[in-house]
């Protein structure tokens, strides 16, 4: 987190999308411990899988948004600067949370 205003632990918008594509590996991520279970290859490319509209690795578990693999996170994750343009446009298409897309909690 680069901003102060920003805080992600209570954002986490930025893991979530409904595109099963969102988060492709980049050279860098060769040298990190992602396990790969939480991978998949199509085209020669690899992704980090989501599912349930989110991230593998996003813990919610603790009503915070935690990376499971912060210390090997992804060059892509890395590269997103808390409260830049495209956070901004994350948070207004996701919400805190991922409220906006995050599917309804079964009663
Ligand atoms: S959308 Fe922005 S504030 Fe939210 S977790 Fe991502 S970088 Fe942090
Ligand atoms: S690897 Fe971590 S920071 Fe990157 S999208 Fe997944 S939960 Fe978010």
């Amino acid at each position: 987190m680069s901003d102060k205003a920003f805080d992600c632990v209570s954002c986490g918008a930025c893991c979530f999308s409904r595109n099963p594509r969102y988060l492709a590996l980049l050279p860098w991520d060769a040298a990190r411990a992602l396990p790969p279970e939480s991978l998949f290859a199509e085209d020669g490319q690899t992704y980090v899988k989501f599912e349930c509209g989110h991230c593998v690795h996003l813990d919610l578990s603790s009503g915070k948004a935690v990376c499971g693999v912060y210390k090997d996170r992804p060059e892509a994750c890395r590269a997103f600067r808390a409260g830049s343009f495209e956070c901004q446009k994350a948070i207004r298409a996701n919400g805190l949370l991922g409220e906006k897309v995050r599917p309804p909690v079964a009663a």
